[in-house]
This record gives C-alpha cells, structure tokens and sequence, in this order.
C-alpha cells in the first residue's frame, strides 16, 4: 500500500494515444520497459558523464550514473512509500536529453543555437526524443509515454512559466510535480556528487589530503573510518567515507521529506501539486554539506587544468560540426535533410544532440578533418 500522496498509478491522465491495457504490467511499468528498450537510452553507454573513456574503462558514464541515480530514487521512494515503478522510470529517463561530452558539450551546443537567436534545454530535448525521435511502433511515433512520465521529465529540476513557454501548457505548469518527479533531482545530485568524488580521486586528478582539508564531512567520516579500519588502505577508507557519506545524504532526505510532509498535513497528490513549493529536501545542515562538496568539485575537479584540452576539443567538435551541417543542409542524413527546410539550426542541433561520443567523434573525423 503506497502513502496517501503516492502517485497510483490509475489516477494517471494516459497516454496520448490510447492503447489497451497489458495484462499483467501496469502503465508505469511499461513505460520504464520502453524508455530501457529505448536507443536513446542505450546511447548513454557511450555519453561522458565527467571523464571520458580516456581515463579509464571503470569511471561512470552517464549509463551507470543513471544506473546509480535509479538505485538513490528507489530507496527514498520505497521509505517514503511512494510509486517505485514512476520513480523508476522518471530516474532511468532523466538524462537521456543529454548531448555528448557532457556539460561542455550542452554548453556548446546552446551558444551554437543562441546565434540563431534559439536555445538547447536537455529537458526539452528528452521531451522530443520520447515523443517523437524513437521510432519503435507501428501504431504512433515516439514511445507514447504517460502524462506523469512526460511531465517529470520537463520538471527534472526546473520549472517553467506559461508566459514564456505556452507550447507546455498541457503539463500544469502552475503545478509542483508529484513527489516521485521530485525526488529525482536530489537523488541525481547525491549520485553524481558521492561518485564525483571517487572518480576524481580515481583520475589523480583530486588528491585524498586535499579532499580531506577541504571538505568537512568527508573528513569527519574519514575519521571514523580510520578509527574503525586503522590498517586499512587508504582507499578503502575512502571508500567507506564516500559511502557514509551517501548515506547520510539520502537519510537525511528521507527523514527531512516525511518531516515536510507531516507538517504540511499533504495527505494526497492534489496537495502535493498545490504545495507553494517542492517537498522533495534536504534539511538546512545537509544542504549546506551538499552545498560545500559541490563548490570543492567545481573548484578543484570540473574545471581542473587537465581536463581543459578535452572540453576544449568537445567545443572545437560540437561548433565546427553544426556550423558545417546549418551551411550544408544537404550533406545531412535524408530524414534530417528533409525536416532542415523548416529551421536548418534546430535540426542540425536534435541530429547533434542525439550523438554518442563516439559517433560525433567519427562524424568530425570524416566530416571536418576531410575538407
Ligand atoms: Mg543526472
């Protein structure tokens, strides 16, 4: 039996195009099954989360980070008795709008659509993809997902106003999502920000010393680790640190959620959309913890010296590329050809944005290196 502000699944608004019920999956369960069926969501294999392949088979793509961010949501989902199933989907669907190379890649991708006067939202994107770029069925395009799973993909940590985005009218926009759309975003942060710092420390490209100075939580876990495993090796203490310290993240945002929640008296998801604001939180001392590792990794890992000459190439890729292909619009694949006659730029960003690493890597390859 789920919580009273748990999503039930039979109070969802459907797909858009009626299909017969399963016999024995229920909608949410089916809509996970097609987003894990999807070839976007096999596309995250090859996609860089922070480190590419360069470094190292072992470091976390945005397939395995997604795989993590998924087991974070379950957990909460399941201890504050929400729908596992719609969290679940929500989790493994939540950065499939991703380009490739990572953040410098989306960072390139948006200034190259800003001057054609448009933008790049990896939200939007995901919309898009579900909706119309998987081409699976015979009876509809995109995987016609349900409502609920649409509207958290567009609410994945932000929200948006229906002055300035009157297409998104349908998705309730004066609306908190429902709280298993909430939870993704932290369960997302606490995955990325605990394995950041492995991988970090697994790249050299973070000293333990350094974390330790820096970062007071890990240095308090670290202690107790040392205290607990004295002849341990100094990686094994890190790790039980790291793992301590997701742990007292996600409890803490389970145990400060069900607090909201009890105080606000939410005893359905109509209150919980009604809510002034989303209900999903840490408490203020974790926050500000979570606040601090996140300031160490942009200060010390995210734009670290030696990661530059990659972002930099990522840039070099993503510009040279759309610059080509908005110019020669007929050097594209047919079916991008065909749409590029509306907006040339926007085609050229989806055909893009849709790239592994890999396949952009080869394109400028045979594309750029050869004229
Ligand atoms: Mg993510």
């Amino acid at each position: 039996m789920g919580a009273p502000y748990a999503f039930g699944v039979e109070q969802s608004r459907g797909r858009r195009h009626a299909e017969p019920a399963h016999a024995y999956r229920d909608a949410f369960q089916r809509d996970r099954d097609r987003v894990l069926h999807s070839r976007a969501f096999r596309r995250l294999e090859n996609k860089t989360q922070v480190f590419t392949r360069r470094y190292s088979d072992h470091f976390r793509t945005r397939l395995t980070h997604t795989l993590e961010a998924a087991q974070i949501a379950r957990t909460v989902a399941q201890q504050l008795g929400l729908n596992e199933e719609l969290v679940e989907v929500l989790a493994l669907v939540h950065d499939i709008g991703h380009p490739p190379f990572g953040h410098a890649g989306e960072r390139a991708l948006d200034a190259c659509m800003r001057e054609h006067g448009l933008w790049f939202d990896h939200n939007l994107h995901a919309l898009r993809i579900v909706e119309s770029f998987e081409h699976r069925y015979a009876a509809f395009p995109g995987l016609n997902l349900t409502f609920e799973v649409r509207e958290g993909i567009i609410k994945h940590s932000r929200d948006w106003s229906i002055d300035e985005y009157p297409e998104l009218r349908e998705y309730l926009l004066d609306q908190r999502p429902p709280l298993e759309a909430q939870v993704i975003d932290l369960a997302d942060e606490i995955a990325y920000t605990t394995a950041d710092f492995d991988d970090g420390l697994e790249s050299g490209l973070l000293a333990l010393e350094e974390i330790r100075s820096r970062v007071p939580l890990f240095e308090c876990f670290f202690r107790i680790a040392e205290h607990e495993y004295p002849g341990a090796r100094a990686k094994l203490k890190f790790n039980e640190a790291i793992k301590r310290m997701l742990d007292r993240f996600v409890t803490d945002f389970i145990g400060e959620t069900a607090r909201r929640l009890r105080e606000r008296k939410i005893d359905s998801v109509e209150a919980v959309r009604r809510s002034p604001e989303r209900l999903a939180s840490l408490g203020a001392e974790a926050e500000a913890e979570r606040r601090e590792c996140k300031q160490f990794l942009y200060e010390r890992l995210y734009y670290h010296t030696q990661l530059m000459p990659e972002k930099q190439h990522a840039e070099r890729v993503i510009t040279e590329l759309f610059t080509h292909w908005v110019n020669h619009p007929e050097t594209l694949p047919r079916g991008y050809r065909e749409k590029a006659g509306e907006s040339a730029a926007r085609v050229v960003c989806d055909y893009i944005a849709g790239m592994t690493d890999n396949y952009i890597l080869a394109q400028y390859a045979a594309v750029i290196a050869g004229e």
